[in-house]
């Protein structure tokens, strides 16, 4: 919930410029009521579909704290791609039959630790990890629980960076290998077959892609049964779009349907890997002017954030709708927004028309909730920013902003250096 009250931006009832003053800027500030308000929206739509289901929010959307542990209290589970998500979405409080592992390269010690705290599921990704879990399992005495993650070979539409389920991209098992795979893995004593999955991409605006997905996994689930496989669990991924600038993403509740229509009739288990539209328009970054120059005809708004803080634009071309925390009504002007890094790409606008601003004002990139600060570095040796969440009336820092001694602590000087 972010909104203008008397031309001043706030985080819920917390007025941006309040916040900038206690923390310093740039920073991310989350709304604990837009995350909640996501949550439920996604669990009233399964439960209106009928679907027995579990939300397994995707942790690398935005690994914070705060925002796991919001969500962890409203019931939900996780998506995990590390060992060291893992490790974030239990410390957060989401338990271990709540989790699912996905990912291409997983370890053997980061497999190991998935069978060890007995995850909901392992999404596995070829047959060598596969056998991999096998052997571990076998070795520790603990069944794995397995689904194994199928490339349906559908289109998403979306950025070319971002799509996961052409046949082209490294993610899941080859359609057409996949029937052979599941029966060789059903009489591996150290896995439990649990269930199918699929992911096919991210920031997805049409629902033709999912339906077109989940329509080939009905028909996986049920050569699979016809062949003596029973799966509990379907897991469909995330992948939902959000609007950034003029998109207009499908409804959670449409959404839902889409699944009810397409693998209702099994009356299975359904997991939903949502990330973006979970926490993408809960977060802004928030930054300063820090100089504004004339070069020939171009206007430059300089911040104080930079590329390594908010890398979608660079990475991704990515539009944020960039707005004043003070709105003045002046006549808007056309300006490049750009950062202070020594990169070309570390630019956030151009040719964005915006209200004229001067040193010192600050502004706000809006839906920077997802892919923000779990994708920030400290590229230029800038400290990784405070992240803050506003709830109601209230404000607090749920991560501050890392010192260089915290940043240089595992570094050393060779020893062969006087
Ligand atoms: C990234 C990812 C997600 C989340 O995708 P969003 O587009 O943020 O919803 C879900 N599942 C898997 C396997 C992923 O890699």
């Amino acid at each position: 919930m972010f909104h203008y009250k008397d031309n001043i931006l706030h985080a819920e009832d917390v007025a941006i410029d309040k916040i900038a003053e206690a923390v310093g800027t740039p920073f991310y500030v989350y709304s604990s009521k837009t995350l909640s308000d996501n949550f439920k929206a996604f669990e009233n739509a399964l439960k209106n579909a009928k679907l027995k289901h579990t939300i397994c929010y995707s942790i690398k959307a935005n690994n914070n704290l705060g925002i796991t542990g919001t969500l962890a209290a409203l019931g939900s589970g996780a998506d995990v791609v590390s060992a060291g998500e893992m490790h974030v979405a239990l410390t957060a409080g989401i338990p271990a039959d709540k989790i699912v592992f996905s990912g291409v390269g997983k370890t053997r010690a980061e497999l190991k630790s998935a069978i060890e705290n007995r995850i909901l599921q392992i999404n596995a990704e070829s047959e060598a990890e596969i056998n991999n879990i096998n052997d571990i399992a076998l070795k520790l005495g603990i069944k794995a629980n397995v689904a194994l993650r199928v490339n349906p070979d559908v289109d998403a539409k979306t950025h070319v960076k971002i799509t996961t389920g052409k046949k082209e991209n490294k993610f899941g098992v080859d359609w057409d290998e996949a029937k052979g795979l599941y029966l060789k893995t059903a009489k591996m004593k150290g896995i439990n077959l649990v269930g199918i999955a699929m992911h096919i991409g991210s920031q997805i605006l049409d629902l033709d892609p999912f339906r077109l997905a989940f329509t080939k996994m009905a028909a996986m689930v049920e050569e699979l049964e016809s062949a003596g496989i029973k799966l509990q669990n379907l897991d469909l991924g995330g992948g939902l779009g959000i609007n950034y600038n003029v998109e207009l993403p499908p409804s959670k509740d449409d959404y839902a349907q889409v699944i009810a229509q397409t693998l209702g009739k099994f009356n299975k288990h359904i997991i939903i890997e949502p990330g973006r539209a979970m926490v993408g328009d809960a977060g802004i970054l928030v930054t300063e002017v820090i100089y504004t120059k004339k070069m020939g005809e171009r206007n430059y708004i300089i911040v104080d954030a930079g590329m390594n803080d908010l890398v979608r634009p660079a990475m991704y071309d990515a539009w944020h709708t960039i707005i004043p925390a003070r709105k003045t009504g002046a006549a808007p002007i056309t300006a490049d927004i750009v950062g202070p890094i020594c990169e070309t790409s570390d630019t956030f606008a151009k040719d964005r028309i915006i209200e004229p601003v001067a040193q010192g004002d600050l502004l706000a990139m809006m839906s920077a909730g997802a892919y923000g600060s779990s994708m920030s570095s400290i590229y230029n040796f800038r400290p990784l920013v405070p992240e803050v969440m506003a709830h109601g009336k209230k404000f607090e820092v749920v991560r501050k902003r890392t010192t260089y001694e915290q940043m240089l602590s595992g570094e050393s000087k060779p020893s062969w250096i006087k």
